[in-house]
């Protein structure tokens, strides 16, 4: 059974708040908002990171996670994406100005940072006996959700993303589905912001899940703008009743 950890989930930044990270299993992080809190034993463990955009809120400690795991570290950590977002990535944060290019800094074996082009809809097997599909979502900065499989279980990571069907084609293959990780970010009545933005309201998401159907495993919900969370939780409990709950760091989901 694989594990899906929760570092940070929240979609801006505030007082208390943590950007996006999930630990998948104990060597692989998805996004890096929020990675660097890691202990420096968890750290170490880190073999990959799977960036699902280029966007800051989700980038932002990856230049800190290398900085840090440098030092302790003898193996480089994979980082993954889509073409595009590798090269948002190298071109604009890692390129020697904004902040060093780990991919150039050599620890004792190699370099501290290999990048990966995730290769679209196609299963990709990763540290730890997790495997990820990569799909295309509708959200820009080379955005990608992610499918997620183990031994004994599937799960759904949106992403990012505004109203998408390609993500749901893939997922309505998925064999024995726990659970769907999904972004909110805004509530009901700010709907033209999220359409404007390439983001999800609670009745957005209802209708994006009625794309599955038949589907009725719990909904995660993350990403949410923190100025907003109690609206958004009323209008996900009056959508979803008890089946969509906010996740919060520390929680921790098994499929
Ligand atoms: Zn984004
Ligand atoms: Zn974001």
């Amino acid at each position: 059974m694989a594990f899906l950890e929760v570092i940070g989930s929240d979609g801006g930044k505030q007082p208390g708040s943590h950007l996006v990270s999930m630990r998948l299993g104990p060597s692989v992080l998805i996004d890096a908002g929020s990675g660097s809190s890691l202990r420096d034993t968890e750290l170490a463990e880190i073999e990959m990171v799977l960036i699902t955009h280029a966007h800051l809120d989700h980038i932002v400690e990856l230049g800190f996670i290398a900085d840090a795991t440098v030092s302790f570290r003898d193996r480089p950590i994979r980082v993954a994406a889509s073409h595009a977002c590798l090269e948002a990535i190298r071109t604009h944060y890692m390129n020697d100005l904004v902040w060093p290019d780990f991919a150039r800094i050599r620890t004792s074996t190699g370099f501290a940072i290999v990048y990966e082009e995730l290769e679209d809809e196609r299963w990709l097997p990763l540290p730890g006996g997790v495997a990820v599909m990569p799909v295309p979502v509708n959200h820009g900065a080379g955005a990608r959700g992610f499918l997620l499989r183990s031994e004994t279980g599937s799960a759904i990571y949106t992403g990012d993303t505004g109203p998408t069907t390609r993500l749901w084609e893939q997922a309505s293959k998925l064999p024995d589905l726990k659970f769907i990780v999904a972004e909110v970010s805004f509530p009901d009545r700010m709907q033209d912001v999220a359409i404007a933005s390439d983001h999800l309201t609670p009745e957005m998401l209802a209708h994006e899940l009625s794309l599955l159907e038949g589907v009725q495993v719990p909904v995660y919900a993350f990403h949410l703008k923190p100025w907003f969370r109690q609206e958004i939780d009323r209008d996900l409990a009056r959508r979803f009743s008890d089946r969509a709950v906010l996740l919060m760091r520390g929680d921790r989901l098994l499929f």
